[in-house]
């Protein structure tokens, strides 16, 4: 099989499909369509160490989310809480294992690999290294981030104090502002990741 050397970067408009030949760009500077204007590509300053920042940021909210309570109730005089993950198996208690299955996946399993994932590439690459594997782990990360969901499930939290609010005090747990956070910066973290940056950026330290 014949080995390609070179490669000229073409890049398809994602709002008018029109073809582009890429240029290479400066740091700061983004690069339009010339048909509709859409942003082609953008090149960011420092873009591996500010995601890997947001990422790790990401996963010690994701540790709080977890392991602080979520909702608090009181009923009567009675006051009770409980977790993310303690909420999940509660529904397994009524049967519902499908749903304890699909939060489990969904908020948990998934957004955690892709946190790790990313960590295992891009702290190594920040400090000029790349790590064994380092290829294969960053396609991993870009397969695990479509399945997790947690915006969906920090919907249904607040779907949930609403409908709750009638019937007891709710009372939010510091896992549901940690979901805030955990939203906000996944969503920074996937904003500053140039996966250009990343793939060039492993290839010239694998030399
Ligand atoms: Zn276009």
């Amino acid at each position: 099989m014949a080995r390609i050397t070179s490669a000229i970067t073409l890049v398809a408009c994602h709002d008018c499909d029109l073809l582009h030949r890429l240029p290479s760009l400066k740091e700061g500077e983004v690069a339009c369509c010339l048909r509709c204007g859409a942003v082609l590509a953008r090149r960011r300053s420092d873009p591996v160490v500010r995601c890997a920042a947001l990422t790790l940021s990401a996963l010690l909210l994701f540790v709080i989310v977890n392991f602080f309570p979520l909702l608090g109730l009181n009923l009567g005089g009675r006051e009770t809480s409980m977790t993310l993950l303690e909420g999940a198996l509660e529904l397994g208690g009524h049967g519902m294992w499908d749903v304890v299955a699909l939060v489990f996946f969904t908020s948990w399993m998934f957004p955690l690999l892709h946190f790790l994932v990313l960590l295992y590439v891009l702290f190594p690459l920040a400090l000029g290294r790349v790590v064994p594997g380092a290829l294969t782990m960053f396609k991993a990360a870009g397969l695990f981030s479509p399945w997790g969901m947690i915006g969906v499930y920090m919907l249904g939290v607040f779907v949930a104090i609403v409908k709750l609010a009638d019937l007891a005090t709710v009372i939010p747990g510091m896992a549901v502002y940690a979901l805030g956070g955990l939203l906000v910066c996944s969503t920074a973290a996937g904003h500053a990741l140039d996966h250009d940056a990343v793939w060039k950026q492993i290839g010239r330290t694998k030399g």
